[in-house]
């Protein structure tokens, strides 16, 4: 793969932000004084996009940056979206440009991050969560059925997926309840009710839908990229004994509908494409409709923290998106080829993401197996599962060459069940 053409800009980045002049990617923001405008990043800073286009410095009708999200910004499609954030770059690397000489301007459109508050990006029509990474469904089905036949026939075949809730992804920052549901315990003939008790996480990324198709029409591995606007970092919460209990046969329902978590900023698919690496080797080869050419995984770091209620933050694990047996590409071709039709600003995940070793588990379920390995906190206390109070914040950012490109925070509190 080429060498990433170095830019050098005029504002002042930190060497480890996430948000380098490689990145610039979109998000929605409010203050006392905005109630929601489209942004960038940059630093430590946002960039106010309806404000700068008061420069007209992207030939564009500024309203589009003052809508409640991003869905009518990336309907203009990518030849534009494209060109907006190209220009952001070229407006943050030339010295005479109208965002550094003027300052009213700058003023107007640069904000600290830390003084904003980021809203959801999107508005999500509909919400797939896919089920991709190997390591995670060889532990899954060692635990759960046979050691010697983790994989159900199907896996290798394609890429295993349900349709999810789209009315509880909130962005991060949120916190919510406990759920409550029907659990079967296992010295129980009959099913009881109460709060959760084994309430997991699902370390994953998503990929945001940004043009649609008509019903009956299919995206091909080959075409997908121009149907992917960007990713961001996903938290599937998961209620480990409703889903037990109720996954027989059709699958998850309760156990994940009550809270999912999305971090605030779109990484577009142009600023990852210097991080794309080969994917795994498929093989039984798989139907024609799901083969590809090409380096079609990414390379992309990810971290899970927890924080106990004024506690310490402590890493849990890390893990990797390069470990998806399936791309982005081959799931959206797949879900697509029987003619299902897809809309901007649908949201699609990729799956818990494990890596190979028992630190790279993306969720308690794995890395505590089943809770027979508890984690010890810098605290001293343990964890099996979250608890009530408990900080989970996910972190993700590619780097190659000393440039990094990431996606800052996708952060959520779990409190006690509702009375
Ligand atoms: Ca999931």
């Amino acid at each position: 793969m080429a060498d990433i053409k170095k830019l050098n800009t005029w504002f002042q980045v930190a060497d480890n932000s996430d948000f380098s002049i490689y990145n610039i990617p979109f998000g929605v923001y409010s203050d006392g004084n905005v109630k929601h405008h489209a942004c960038s990043a940059i630093g430590d800073s946002i960039i106010d996009l309806f404000e700068l286009e008061s420069a007209d410095v992207f030939d564009l009708n500024r309203s589009v940056f003052e809508k409640e999200n991003l869905n009518d910004f990336i309907a203009l499609g990518k030849t534009v979206t494209n060109k907006v954030r190209n220009k952001i770059i070229e407006l943050l690397c030339d010295e005479n440009s109208i965002l550094k000489k003027d300052t009213a301007l700058y003023n107007e459109v640069i904000k600290k991050q830390n003084v904003v508050k980021m809203l959801m990006p999107v508005k999500v029509g509909d919400y797939t969560d896919f089920y991709s990474s190997i390591d995670h469904a060889t532990n899954v089905g060692t635990m759960f059925r046979d050691p010697n036949n983790a994989l159900l026939p199907n896996w290798k075949h394609l890429p295993v997926g349900y349709h999810g809730r789209a009315s509880s992804i909130c962005v991060s920052g949120h916190s919510f309840h406990r759920p409550k549901g029907q659990t079967k315990p296992a010295d129980s003939e009959t099913p009881v009710f109460g709060p959760s008790k084994l309430l997991d996480i699902e370390l994953e990324t998503a990929f945001v839908i940004g043009k649609g198709t008509q019903m009956g029409d299919s995206v091909t591995t080959a075409n997908a990229d121009d149907y992917i606007f960007g990713m961001l970092l996903f938290n599937d919460w998961s209620a480990r004994d409703i889903q037990t209990w109720e996954y027989v046969p059709l699958g998850p329902f309760l156990a994940k509908n009550f809270a999912s978590t999305v971090s605030p900023w779109i990484v577009t698919l142009e600023a990852l494409e210097p991080f794309r690496v080969k994917g795994y080797e498929q093989n039984p080869p798989l139907l024609p409709y799901l083969q590809y050419s090409g380096n079609k995984n990414i390379d992309i770091n990810l971290e899970v923290y927890l924080k106990p209620q004024n506690g310490e933050e402590n890493l849990v694990c890390t893990s990797n998106y390069k470990y998806m047996y399936y791309t982005m590409e081959q799931q959206l071709a797949h879900h697509t080829v029987n003619g299902c039709n897809i809309n901007i600003g649908d949201l699609m995940a990729s799956g818990t993401i494990s890596g190979p070793k028992e630190t790279e588990y993306g969720s308690f379920l794995e890395l505590t197996w089943r809770g027979t390995k508890p984690i010890k906190l810098k605290d001293g206390s343990e964890r099996k599962f979250v608890n009530d109070n408990d900080t989970i914040t996910i972190r993700g950012y590619c780097k190659k060459e000393n440039i990094r490109v990431g996606f800052g925070e996708c952060a959520a509190t779990l409190l006690p069940a509702k009375n």
